[in-house]
């Protein structure tokens, strides 16, 4: 059994943001993580929010945003590069599980942002299929070095962005979703120091000023 999140695109992205907070603050409450919660979950998942991150393991989805079972549904690849399957994935959280909100999360230090900067300025190439990685990176790469930037956080605002963009490019379905007022998503930049998830873009909800 699933039904659609009963959250509002808004208040999803409230709600996660929200479990950050708690986890920067060092006051988690790790909410639904109980044998109680295990049990009600057991016929069917209805997560409020599809996590679309980097594999890297010192960003743990339920960890960093606060959330238990149920909550997230996850998609992770090393520099979130998106393939079919990726693709397929995020369609099912959004038109299958209803969820409202999809977050891109991409972080400093990101060992496929590095390598591909690498890549492209020293040519040093990847083997077998990390290069389809490094391959799926270098157009932010490209893109961050025309721009003129420098800075490690500007390349991987870039490949925030872009990855952003390219879901509501090649998916349907999000971005009918997006655009009948459904469906929300965010980029973000998680800090690895201080745990901050820092807000890159954010499309389709109502407080789209709040994007940078
Ligand atoms: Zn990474």
């Amino acid at each position: 059994m699933t039904r659609p999140s009963e959250l509002s695109p808004d208040e999803a992205f409230a709600t996660l943001m929200a479990g950050n907070r708690r986890f920067v603050d060092g006051t988690p409450e790790h909410p639904n993580q109980d044998a109680v919660r295990r049990a009600d979950l057991a016929p069917g998942q209805a997560p409020f929010a599809v996590l679309f991150g980097c594999s890297d393991s010192r960003l743990a989805a339920e960890i960093v945003f606060d959330r238990g079972l149920g909550d997230l549904f996850v998609v992770r690849t090393a520099g979130h590069v998106i393939g079919p399957e990726v693709l397929g994935s995020i369609e099912y959280g959004v038109s299958v599980l209803g969820c409202p909100l999809v977050v891109v999360l991409g972080h400093d230090s990101c060992g496929a942002v590095a390598a591909a900067r690498q890549a492209v300025e020293e040519g040093i190439p990847a083997q077998g299929y990390v290069r389809d990685v490094i391959e799926k990176v270098t157009p932010s790469v490209l893109a961050a070095r025309a721009a003129g930037h420098t800075e490690d956080r500007d390349f991987i605002a870039e490949q925030i962005r872009h990855t952003v963009h390219l879901l509501l490019e090649r998916s349907n379905i999000l971005s009918e979703a997006m655009a009948e007022g459904d469906l929300a998503i965010a980029g973000l930049a998680y800090r690895l120091t201080d745990g901050i998830a820092d807000l890159i873009t954010l499309n389709g909800a109502d407080h789209v000023g709040a994007a940078a």
